[in-house]
């Protein structure tokens, strides 16, 4: 027997037919004699309507009420596949963030998850009822409802894993693992059988929506395993979980030494959630990035990227830094009321850019890799507008217009397109 989590995202949930498909997984599970606790998001699209909604009501809004109108959505989906099983003859109830409990912070809108205490939950999964917990929220110590952010339902299951101490964490979506790259863009992407933590933190944290950054966080320091697989597959046709093992469908996310044939490159990744923020003619002395990077500090404003050019007269420099989209407006007044202090003739601000990352452990120890990516963006005529590096992955700004030709190129040049 074996305790399983699995967890269905917006799609595999998007009306009441594909919720009796996911009922059938589920049936799988729990025929093959398996306790299972179910994650489900809000239908596709159900988010994306009430946050418009709160928007309507009031541009500027409380944060604790925001939560409580986009936490709606799985309450639907979670009490709509407890009725669909039992129907199918399956003990089962829905569970609320607030009921499970799963306790949180305050910080409504992006909460992180502080405890999932034992409680009639774990006891009622354990003796063999499924637990379909509406995925995404929370309850702070303020008795307030919180949600963990966009995607925040794959952070919801690896913390029931965690917390029930189960022996696997299945993510189950529209595409049937993870891939060297978005499948969307890149046609040639190929799933990978298994991806190590670290690389899938890259992946998730550089733009590769399939997981939410913090599930990957909190499964690495968790070791809970992780199975990223399709939903859209036949329920009955695949193997239900048995002890120790993993069925092969989908990808595993994993320790890096459980992965045999490690790739210099292992994937592609790329975001449009960022912004370009560029100072025209900032004095070129100690002291002036200390002026301009403390104030957004200070406002909680996260800088990623900075480049700042070398002077010619040794007087004057243009300085150039991203920040995350929805902060661009926020950053720009925060760099304008300190005019004074930094000193600069012009700031101007730009969203039509796109950062691309390749990400690999193999990164640590071949040389020349960042070169070869270079070189081939040359080739393409793409302008680099900046670049970071971490020991396993490399990210460069563009224009936002090159964004699949840079992708496929990179792509092929790292030998990833399937054959
Ligand atoms: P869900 O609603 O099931 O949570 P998401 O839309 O959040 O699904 O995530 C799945 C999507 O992630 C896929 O449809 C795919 O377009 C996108 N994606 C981006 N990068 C990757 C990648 N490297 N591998 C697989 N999917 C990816
Ligand atoms: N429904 C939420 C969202 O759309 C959470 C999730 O799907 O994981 O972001
Ligand atoms: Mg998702």
């Amino acid at each position: 027997m074996v305790l399983l989590v699995m967890k269905f995202g917006g799609t595999s949930v998007a009306d009441v037919d594909h919720i009796r498909n996911v009922a059938r997984h589920v049936k799988r599970e729990v025929d093959a004699g398996n306790q299972c606790a179910v994650v489900v998001s809000a239908m596709a699209g159900q988010t994306n309507q009430l946050i418009e909604w709160t928007r309507e009501a009031a541009r500027l809004h409380d944060t604790r009420e925001y939560d409580s109108v986009v936490a709606s959505g799985e309450q639907v989906t979670s009490g709509l596949l407890a009725i669909i099983l039992q129907d199918m003859g399956i003990s089962s109830r829905s569970w609320l963030g607030w009921q499970v409990p799963i306790k949180t912070d305050s910080a409504h809108g992006s909460a992180r998850i502080q405890e999932i205490p034992n409680s009639q939950f774990v006891d009622r999964v354990r003796g063999g009822e499924v637990g379909v917990v509406a995925g995404f929220q929370g309850i702070s110590e303020e008795n307030r409802i919180t949600t963990f952010g966009r995607g925040g339902s794959d952070t919801s299951a690896v913390a029931l894993a965690a917390a029930l101490n189960a022996d696997r964490c299945d993510i189950y979506t529209d595409v049937d693992g993870v891939y060297t790259s978005d499948p969307r863009i890149v046609q040639k992407a190929q799933r990978l059988d298994r991806i190590s933590y670290e690389e899938m933190l890259e992946m998730a944290s550089l733009g590769a929506k399939v997981l939410q950054t913090r599930s990957v966080e909190m499964a690495m320091v968790h070791n809970v395993r992780i199975q990223v697989r399709s939903s859209f597959e036949n329920p009955e046709e695949l193997e239900p979980a048995t002890e120790g093992t993993w069925t092969g469908s989908g990808t595993l996310v994993c320790d890096e030494d459980e992965i045999v044939e490690k790739q210099i490159v292992s994937g592609i990744a790329y975001t449009k959630d960022e912004a370009k923020v560029t100072l025209l003619k900032v004095a070129d002395k100690p002291g002036v990035a200390a002026s301009v990077f403390g104030p957004l500090a200070d406002a909680s404003i996260n800088v990623d990227m900075i480049v700042q050019n070398v002077s010619d007269d040794g007087n004057y420099t243009d300085l150039t830094f991203t920040v995350m989209s929805n902060d661009l407006d926020k950053t720009i007044k925060v760099i304008e009321a300190a005019r004074s202090e930094i000193g600069y003739s012009d700031v101007k601000g730009s969203t039509d850019v796109v950062k691309v990352s390749i990400i690999g452990v193999g990164m640590r120890s071949h040389a020349g890799v960042a070169a070869k990516m270079f070189q081939a963006l040359a080739e393409k005529g793409i302008n680099i507008q900046a670049i970071t590096t971490s020991e396993i992955k490399v990210s460069i700004l563009i224009d936002s217009a090159y964004t699949e030709l840079a992708v496929r190129t990179l792509h092929s040049l790292y030998d990833l397109d399937a054959e």
